[in-house]
């Protein structure tokens, strides 16, 4: 599972499928995937066809799928949600693709683990919507082919660099979805305070927009705390409340949590501020390269504290400055 500054309990999923945007209007930021997006759906509308397969990029949290989601609804058409994971075998996808009806919307979460042998039936569906089924075993096998209704298919992935090409190629659109801005994430927060009811101040949401890691899911989330926060001590949820909650769940005052922490000292101080692979990063650690690669970096590498060289990770002066330390060779070059 994804580490994240606070625990995802069931109360906190619930949570975040009540503050989720149902339309696309209603969907703040990524502006240029949203004009994207529209084009895509209105036209697909205007020719009474089901839209192209869409591939939607980027790292957890910045709302994909909250868009195939939105995707679903703008067309009004039913929505089936599966996950790559969930698919181990060509079997369970074929049973999936064989029910779906026509002009549903299947959506994919974390599409690049799903099963190699699933993924040569998919490449099939999206193409001909069609599919081969093997019947029987041995000698006596032969393959059947199966007529499937036309659909549409929403894959998200953290990283599509870890898709095969053969499987990117297949996608009509790839969306990439940039961390939010701080007047964005204000904007989600606005939102969210209003539906929660949560009287709270501007200076509050600003503080909170600057430490979620331009994350929508975490500002929710963070928001969430300061909301209990301000419930327990009987007070507002104003500036004050926002720092004490905070600091309290070790978010830090450019939005660090104990992992993104952890992962930055360990490139300094352990090795030298790098060159380190990933994996001997990861093992250090104690984290799957992937949530590494895929959860932590991106956030880093973004606000100019890690770069991805040929031959490892490697911190930047403004990393050494952040956490206080010194480039072990300053003073000698
Ligand atoms: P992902 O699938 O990329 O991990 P989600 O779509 O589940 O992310 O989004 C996580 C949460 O963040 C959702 O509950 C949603 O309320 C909120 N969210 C994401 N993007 C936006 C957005 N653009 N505007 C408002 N809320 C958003």
């Amino acid at each position: 599972q994804l580490t994240n500054p606070v625990a995802e309990g069931e109360a906190e999923i619930a949570f975040e499928g009540a503050l989720r945007p149902r339309t696309l209007r209603e969907f703040v930021g990524q502006e240029k995937v949203r004009g994207q997006l529209q084009l895509l759906l209105t036209a697909a509308t205007m020719q009474q066809r089901t839209p192209d397969h869409i591939l939607l990029a980027g790292p957890p949290g910045l709302g994909k799928t909250t868009l195939a989601m939105i995707i679903a609804q703008e067309g009004d058409r039913p929505l089936r949600m599966s996950s790559g994971p969930a698919i181990q075998h060509a079997g369970d996808l074929a049973a999936v693709l064989s029910s779906l009806v026509p002009g549903e919307v299947l959506f994919i979460d974390e599409i690049h683990r799903m099963a190699r042998s699933a993924e040569e039936m998919l490449y099939l569906a999206m193409e001909d919507f069609r599919i081969d089924i093997m019947v029987g075993k041995g000698a006596g096998a032969t393959s059947v082919p199966l007529d499937l209704a036309p659909f549409t298919l929403v894959g998200a992935t953290t990283r599509s660099g870890l898709l095969p090409n053969p499987l990117r190629d297949r996608f009509g659109f790839t969306a990439h979805l940039e961390f939010y801005a701080e007047h964005e994430l204000e904007q989600v927060l606005g939102r969210a305070a209003a539906l929660l009811d949560l009287p709270i101040d501007k200076a509050a949401l600003a503080e909170i927009a600057g430490r979620c890691r331009g994350t929508p899911r975490i500002a929710n989330r963070l928001l969430r705390r300061v909301r209990d926060y301000a419930l327990v001590h009987g007070r507002d949820a104003d500036l004050e409340a926002v720092h004490a909650a905070l600091d309290l769940y070790d978010v830090d005052g450019i939005g660090l949590d104990r992992l993104d922490r952890e992962v930055m000292r360990t490139v300094l101080t352990r090795f030298g501020g790098g060159p380190v692979g990933l994996n001997t990063l990861a093992v250090s650690v104690g984290e799957e390269s992937e949530t590494v690669e895929s959860v932590v970096e991106p956030f880093l590498v973004r606000i100019g504290f890690l770069t991805r060289t040929p031959r490892g990770r490697v911190a930047t002066p403004e990393a050494w400055r952040h956490f206080g330390l010194s480039h072990p060779q300053a003073g000698l070059t």
